[in-house]
Parts: C-alpha cells; structure tokens; sequence
C-alpha cells in the first residue's frame, strides 16, 4: 500500500496493546488501529508517548 499512510514499524496500540497495527493516515493526520479498529495514540514500548 503506497500513498495514502504508511504503518509505524515498531509502535503499540493504547488501547488494545497490539504492536504493529498502527496506520499512519496522512491524509487525515490520524493515527488508527487496524486491530481495534480506534484512533489511538501512539506509545513506545515503555510507556512514553511518541
Ligand atoms: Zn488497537
């Protein structure tokens, strides 16, 4: 998948705590989740925000 967003390699979902599921949309500027489906925030893996 080209031009429309891009997934954030390495990140974790807050609110189901999937890793690898996040999408960058760019065109909208909003981070979703492709396994819950929610735009979330985006948190590294020890808890900081991204
Ligand atoms: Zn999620």
């Amino acid at each position: 998948m080209t031009g429309l967003g891009h997934f954030l390699d390495g990140l974790r979902c807050s609110v189901c705590r999937t890793i690898n599921t996040l999408w960058l949309d760019t065109t909208r500027a909003l981070v979703e989740c492709r396994e819950c489906g929610q735009f979330a925030h985006v948190t590294t893996d020890d808890g900081r925000t991204a």
